[in-house]
């Protein structure tokens, strides 16, 4: 059967092996970019707005959105600073020693990290007298770098600026993408710009989110138009095969609400996958994520996980109790858009981030305020919107306790916590 004319320009095709078989698993309507918050002077003024339509290639298995919003957009002044989370500096750290130990990195290696944003990951590398280079896009976030004394590049990486980075400052022992495989609309490009930095018995290193964990978490909020793509171990091992690397090993993480560090190297002289790669596959493939069952719930579970927030935003509202928000990371405005949440139901939100004191969420045009804010007006409800730093958020709003407050977790499904008796016990019961 012909598609209509508008069906073919939303299925473009696969992005990784250019199937147009795409099976719809999760369709959030139309929202703008997440890190497009606004100016007041920009509160009167249209916003654009993008489908947000996930989409699993049943060829190769690439979960995908539609890219229609270029990097470039995105990147050029890019509101996120990775060291205003401190539990991310600490992660970043750890992951540093770890891959010194394991690769035996040295005063003769050359570290590069693919989009170093504004060196949280470097400085750790850099204190240990290891050569070092940031290639980061966005040109603000790079100058931050660049402070701190971590030498930075300001570039989109591909085959041709990897080539350059090369010929500049030699081949490298360890590539570091953290982060950014999910950003990247070119798969294939990307991933051939990574080989192109290595050396030819180098390493790779890729954090990126899991979707195998974003599905059983509902964690819906992580779709947004800067990812372009969403991985399991299966078809990450297909993209980096793309770019002539080969997947040796993968570790789980809990950054991100559930990531996976994949460690590739050129694929002449890779060897056989780790044991914990053929294990994660097969758990896969029990999970159904090898075919379409695996993803067939979704979005009845994501509709749930609507209708529990709203129902709890609008009852706090008709009792004339008070709910504020913390956190203005770029998931809460897929949340927030999707479930239609506006100043009504949450007069504002706080974040620690200076860049966006002052702006409003795109799209519903909530107020972003400095955290003391709360401590000011002892609200009886805080709405957590980056729930995967539980533990480290509900650490820091321990004092929202003390007039009584309680704090709100909306994913995986609503969660309402007294901060004063929270133990990580707790936590750990809770799941
Ligand atoms: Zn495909």
């Amino acid at each position: 059967m012909a598609s209509a004319p508008d069906e073919v320009g939303l299925r473009p095709g696969c992005r990784l092996c250019g199937s147009d078989r795409l099976y719809s698993v999760l369709d959030l309507g139309a929202s703008p970019p997440c890190e497009r918050f606004l100016t007041s002077a920009q509160l009167d003024e249209p916003e654009q707005t993008y489908p947000l339509h996930l989409r699993l290639c049943t060829d190769c298995l690439l979960a995908q959105i539609p890219p229609l919003i270029s990097p470039e957009d995105t990147f050029t002044e890019y509101a996120y600073f990775s060291s205003y989370s401190t539990s991310w500096v600490a992660h970043s750290g750890a992951f540093v020693q770890d891959a010194i130990g394991r690769l035996g990195l040295g005063g003769d290696s050359f570290v590069v990290e693919v989009a170093s944003n504004d060196g949280y990951l470097l400085q750790h590398v850099l204190a240990e007298g290891i050569r070092c280079l940031g290639v980061e896009p966005s040109v603000n976030v790079g100058a931050a770098a660049r402070e701190r004394g971590v030498p930075t590049e300001t570039a989109f990486l591909n085959p041709e600026s990897a080539a350059a980075v090369r010929a500049e400052h030699g081949p490298a022992n360890l590539v570091v993408a953290n982060n950014v495989y999910a950003h990247i609309p070119d798969v294939v490009g990307f991933t051939r710009g990574l080989r192109t930095l290595l050396a030819d018995d180098g390493w790779v290193s890729i954090e990126v989110q899991y979707l195998a964990t974003l599905l059983a978490g509902n964690q819906y909020d992580t779709i947004y138009h800067e990812h372009f793509q969403y991985y399991t171990v299966a078809s990450a091992q297909r993209a980096l095969a793309g770019g002539g690397l080969r997947l040796v090993d993968v570790e789980r993480l809990t950054t991100h609400g559930g990531s996976i560090r994949l460690w590739a190297r050129p694929a002449e002289i890779a060897g056989p996958p780790s044991e914990r790669v053929i294990e994660l596959l097969a758990e896969e493939k029990a999970a159904g994520l090898h075919e379409r069952s695996g993803y067939q719930d979704f979005t009845d579970r994501v509709g749930l996980v609507r209708r529990n927030l709203l129902r709890f935003l609008l009852d706090a509202a008709e009792e004339g109790r008070r709910v504020v928000g913390y956190g203005a990371p770029g998931k809460a405005n897929t949340l927030l858009n999707h479930c239609g949440i506006r100043p009504d139901l949450l007069p504002y939100t706080v974040d620690r981030n200076p860049y966006k004191h002052g702006r409003f969420t795109p799209g519903t045009r909530i107020p972003v305020h400095p955290p003391e804010r709360i401590a000011r007006d002892r609200p009886d409800f805080v709405l957590v919107l980056p729930w995967n730093l539980r533990t480290e958020l509900t650490e820091q709003l321990r004092y929202v306790g003390e007039w009584g407050g309680r704090l709100v977790f909306p994913i995986p499904s609503l969660e309402i916590v007294d901060p004063v008796g929270f133990s990580v016990q707790d936590e750990v019961r809770s799941r």
